[in-house]
């Protein structure tokens, strides 16, 4: 069994690797190649801690496995560790023997920039320059680097509940050249391309912070009864997702659905316009969203991915087992 310990990954992936892993494994399962299996998440009754279980099998990337995780909200103050840990078990296809333990914790954030990376480069428009935040914690700033290399961006503007973390991406933007502009929601209108990014409750993004032609990546919401976005913005929208039944269940659309002005044939994978089977955007005034609620065969996708590069470099390591 080869393992890839957490403190290794940093080193071994790359924002570009796992843009094209996610991006293929999209396209998989718009083709029928790839499957999540249903996702356990459960209260452990310890530690306040949520645990659960996410699982696929691919076929055309050969990847089989879980990534194991979940979220203690005491880890960082009593044990100075981050509070959500995972790890990414991958199996053999052929045998089902176990291939290989992977750290997971780095590799979500990459896997879930790369899934709205991938639906800028497929659905924003083409001369979008102007690229806003909505949420500033730990996913932002992965999120705002790997969007900032899909188009020619000229500005970043940003709003968060809790200004005090903007200069988080204020410094992204000044990385990569940006000017970086704090704005209240009305402010948002200026966006040709809006990533939400909170742990919200309730929506924030409404109609009217949103003008015609912009791309909107929705991130944050990945559980039942969570939302960032408007019903009637969600209503309309030309609307796309990493797999439908997720985004009815626990994405942003949930509650569009639950309200009836949204039905689950309104969504598209977004496999389907990699795929060059739905066309994707199709006009310049259209406001398209992305529903990304996070699936396991990203994971897997991120973790064969890194496991190669370790064995190209020499740096996996090997056990008996
Ligand atoms: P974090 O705790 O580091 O940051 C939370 C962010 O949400 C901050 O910007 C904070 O100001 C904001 N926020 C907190 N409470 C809010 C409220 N009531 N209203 C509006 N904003 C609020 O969290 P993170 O690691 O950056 O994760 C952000 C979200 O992304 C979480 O909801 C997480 O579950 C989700 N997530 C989604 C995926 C996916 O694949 N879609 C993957 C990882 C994380």
């Amino acid at each position: 069994m080869l393992i890839v310990p957490e403190r290794e990954i940093a080193d071994l992936m790359t924002r570009s690797a796992a843009f094209d892993a996610v991006e293929k494994v999209f396209a998989a399962m718009a083709a029928g190649e790839a499957v999540n299996f249903p996702v356990v998440r459960e209260a452990l009754g310890h530690e306040d801690a949520l645990y659960g279980f996410k699982g696929g099998f691919d076929r055309a990337g050969m990847s089989l496995g879980l990534k194991a995780g979940g979220y203690w909200p005491r880890n960082m103050e009593r044990r100075g560790l981050i509070n959500h840990q995972s790890t990414v078990f991958l199996f053999d296809p052929d045998t089902g023997q176990v291939r290989a333990m992977v750290g997971g914790n780095l590799l979500t954030a990459l896997r879930t920039a790369a899934a709205s990376s991938v639906s800028i480069r497929h659905l924003a428009r083409a001369d979008a320059k102007v690229i806003g935040m909505i949420g500033a914690g730990h996913q932002a700033a992965f999120q705002l680097r790997a969007a900032l290399e899909q188009r020619d961006f000229e500005k970043v503007i940003g709003w968060n509940l809790h200004p005090e973390m903007l200069p988080g991406l204020e410094k992204v933007a000044t990385e990569a050249g940006l000017p970086f502009e704090a704005v209240a929601l009305e402010g948002l209108r200026a966006a040709d391309v809006l990533i939400t990014i909170t742990s919200s409750f309730d929506a924030i993004l409404l109609e009217e912070h949103v003008g015609p032609g912009t791309h909107i990546a929705c991130m944050g919401t990945d559980t039942r009864g969570k939302q960032e976005v408007a019903t009637a913005l969600v209503a309309r929208a030309s609307l796309f997702t990493d797999e439908v039944a997720q985004a009815v269940s626990i994405g942003e659309c949930q509650h569009a659905v639950a309200e009836g002005r949204v039905r689950e044939s309104d969504i598209t994978q977004i496999g389907a316009v990699i795929n060059a089977t739905h066309p994707g955007r199709v006009s310049d005034d259209e406001v398209t969203l992305f529903d990304g609620t996070g699936v396991g065969l990203q994971d897997l996708a991120v973790a064969s991915a890194v496991v190669d590069l370790a064995l190209a470099r020499g740096t996996a390591i090997e056990v008996e087992f």
